[in-house]
């Protein structure tokens, strides 16, 4: 029950499963699942344009799964909850799929990046896990009047698991509106920008970055353009500092169980959270 310690960090909320367990329960949907199950990366932007919409907002706190992807989450989740997490970067996360799917024979679709992206990642992947079967792929320009059409062709390509490489939150918000007509998928993984990384057009930042939490900035030295998502970082810090000092000051009152859940209480946190999807439900 992953969802019983999802953990609320500021606006949005993250599991705290490190890799193998997240692919373990990846497995579990594809073994037991009768639905599509989302899984989502949480990263601290994230935090800002998730909760503008909604419905986006409900679908992202009731997804199957919640990635700690971003360096900024894994902090945050240590200083909010005191809970030692470690990132499960979502490009990672879909490597040891597609090296789960070609080992149990499941199918994937690739719906995603421009059309030249989508075909060289799609012939990196078959090379690289030998048996894997892609049952198809789209690029991710496809016009609104096409969907129908694209749905159809997921469903009869009879894929379990389909990677949605949309970039966010367009990719959630396609989640939101055609989860109910996806018949056969049942992992759906959000994965933005990945195929760039896999069809090798952009470069994921060295070892030495990445084991220093710094990928962040590597991808902001590398493409400049990224600044403009990236400026709410400093917001995001600030936001978590703000809630740390909060919850603080409500120890001190004797208060504490209330700071953690936004005020409301770890047994109505609990409560609230009662209705989110969990495995029992699959
Ligand atoms: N993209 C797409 N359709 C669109 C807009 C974007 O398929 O209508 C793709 C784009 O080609 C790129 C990915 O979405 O491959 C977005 O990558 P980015 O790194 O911005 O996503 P992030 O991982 O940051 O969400």
């Amino acid at each position: 029950m992953y969802w019983n310690s999802r953990l609320r960090i500021l606006d949005v909320w993250v599991d705290p499963v490190n890799m193998q367990q997240a692919l373990d329960r990846v497995e579990f949907f594809l073994k037991r699942g009768r639905r599509p199950h989302s899984v989502f990366a949480v990263n601290p932007e994230k935090n800002f344009s998730v909760p503008k919409d909604p419905m986006l907002h409900e679908t992202f706190k009731r997804a199957d799964l919640l990635i700690p992807d971003g360096i900024g989450v894994v902090l945050a989740a240590r200083m909010l909850h005191g809970v030692e997490i470690a990132r499960v970067p979502g490009v990672e996360l879909m490597e040891r799929i597609c090296e789960l799917a070609a080992n149990r024979g499941s199918r994937i679709f690739l719906y995603g990046a421009r059309e030249e992206v989508n075909r060289k990642a799609a012939n990196v992947l078959s090379r690289r896990y030998p048996g894997l079967r892609i049952a198809g792929r789209a690029n991710g320009y496809v016009k609104a009047e096409e969907m129908p059409k694209l749905v159809d062709r997921i469903n009869r390509s009879r894929a379990d698991i389909l990677f949605l490489g949309l970039g966010s939150p367009r990719q959630e918000r396609w989640f939101l509106s055609q989860k109910d007509s996806l018949d056969h998928v049942r992992v759906c993984q959000g994965i933005g920008g990945t195929l760039d990384v896999i069809a090798g057009n952009v470069r994921r930042a060295p070892n030495f970055w990445r084991s220093h939490g710094a990928e962040w900035f590597y991808r902001l030295i590398s493409e400049p353009m990224r600044i403009r998502r990236q400026r709410v970082l400093p917001l995001f810090v600030l936001n978590v500092l703000a809630s740390k000092l909060k919850t603080l000051v409500w120890d001190a009152q004797g208060q504490q169980d209330e700071g953690l859940f936004g005020g409301r209480g770890a047994a109505q946190f609990h409560e609230d959270c009662a209705h989110i999807p969990g495995i029992s439900q699959s």
